[in-house]
């Protein structure tokens, strides 16, 4: 087994519990009186930072979300108040979607950055990555921060990084085979996309080298179907990672893969909340993820929402580490979680069942409420060649047996619904005229 910091992905919890609280008293030291974010909010809540001596103490700050962040960065343009230094002091800007549409900045010091490359290091060796493999990278380098940082992981591991934005999937899928690429990071559905192209443009997928597939930016990875038809098409093993430009790369697959990703719990703080009530979720019950960055003091997040849905397994892991594990990944966004005639329905629960059917190349799933009730329809494009209303009823069916919902399942003409590079958006809400969402 390969670790990347064996000492504290093996420690017993009580020590990574005291590492955790060393960390955060000394982060929140240095943040208060420079971060005018923090101290502010802090101050606005009564709360005195120099008393945080436990975790008792540390459930008193009030959570931070990220509508906080958009309006903390248009209060300063450009950069916002949750600078802890002054803007001399980082090296790197990276921005993400904000909540409103506003591009939200972050900010990276050399020390952040580093700890950026630090936590995906855990990433790389989480999944094998050795200095003797090729990572080849189909990915943009744009302004987000993406797979920017699993550079610095693969500088930190000795592997050999092979950038490849800038060129079409052909060419992508040529290089990878000419390097004799062993690792690729991408998003499921790239990869998915990768060998959709390959395919139609008849590339025999077994001539590659690739053995691991490390993805982010979606779910998909932990989502056993589209796992399978990922590893069943590129003929290697698929890992996920999680991670968010304003938090860090927080977690990662072992190489048993358990049905779950690892929470570096020796760089970040995690709770599980009710999304209703914000008390912490029953032990082993779905909930969303509340992060604090421990490594990231000149842009920290302390008490995150991230609007993740996870279910948290403390139990120790047959890989030997004893970070907590998010079983099946992460589960989808709380907001896209809706209660259909008393089912709760999750954007992944959906997917998985979708993905079991090879004669279904791309779908979308729409939740329309009208007076306040919710119903789920489903459009699917359907691979030519196929009994289209043969899928259609059998798709219909699948959803209605795994999740006791009956859906409306339509079929989309070829080539109509969105064929996602990066990130996909398969999953929307629309609101009638009487919904309340
Ligand atoms: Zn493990």
């Amino acid at each position: 087994m390969s670790f990347y910091d064996e000492a504290n992905e093996t420690a017993p919890r009580e020590r990574l519990r005291t590492l955790q609280l060393q960390k955060l008293q000394s982060l929140v030291s240095e943040i208060c009186g420079r971060n005018r974010f923090y101290t502010k909010k802090w101050s606005d809540a009564g709360i005195v930072a120099a008393d945080i001596q436990s975790f008792s103490d540390f459930e008193k700050l009030p959570f931070t979300c990220k509508s906080e962040l958009v309006q903390a960065q248009e209060e300063a343009p450009p950069f916002g108040t949750n600078a802890t230094y002054s803007i001399d002091a980082y090296t790197r800007v990276h921005q993400t979607s904000g909540t409103t549409g506003t591009p939200m900045r972050v900010l990276d010091t050399p020390q952040s950055w580093d700890w950026w490359g630090h936590c995906w290091g855990h990433v790389l060796k989480g999944a094998g990555v050795t200095s003797a493999d090729r990572m080849f990278l189909p990915f943009s380098f744009g302004p987000f921060i993406g797979f920017w940082a699993a550079v610095e992981g693969a500088k930190r591991i000795g592997a050999m990084m092979i950038p490849g934005g800038g060129w079409d999937s052909i060419q992508r899928l040529h290089t990878i085979r000419e390097l004799g690429a062993t690792v690729v990071c991408c998003t499921p559905t790239y990869a998915l996309r990768l060998a959709e192209v390959a395919r139609k443009a008849r590339f025999d997928m077994s001539s590659l080298s690739v053995r691991a597939l490390i993805h982010a930016g979606e779910p998909g990875a932990n989502v056993a179907r589209t796992k399978a038809r990922i590893e069943e098409a590129w003929g290697a093993k698929c890992f996920d990672h999680a991670g968010a430009s304003e938090v860090g790369a927080h977690s990662f697959e072992c190489e048993l893969q358990p049905g779950g990703i690892h929470l570096i719990e020796s760089e970040f703080i995690a709770e599980v909340i009710d999304t209703q009530t914000g008390r912490e979720a029953s032990a082993g019950e779905i909930g969303e993820l509340v992060i604090t960055n421990l490594g990231r003091p000149g842009f920290p997040v302390i008490r995150y929402r991230t609007g993740d849905l996870v279910r948290m397994n403390l139990s120790p892991c047959s890989c030997g580490r004893t970070f907590a594990r998010f079983d099946g990944g992460l589960l989808g966004r709380s907001d896209d979680m809706v209660t259909i005639r008393g089912v709760n329905v999750y954007p992944t629960a959906i997917e998985n069942v979708i993905r079991q059917f090879g004669s279904v190349d791309e779908f979308q799933v729409t939740v329309t409420s009208v007076h306040e009730m919710h119903n789920l329809e489903v459009q699917i494009e359907v691979v030519s060649g196929n009994d289209a209303e043969l899928v259609r009823t059998h798709v219909e069916q699948a959803i209605y047996h795994a999740l006791s919902l009956r859906p409306t399942v339509r079929v989309a003409k070829p080539g109509t619904l969105a064929h996602f590079e990066m990130k996909a958006r398969r999953f929307r809400r629309l609101d009638g005229p009487s919904g309340n969402q």
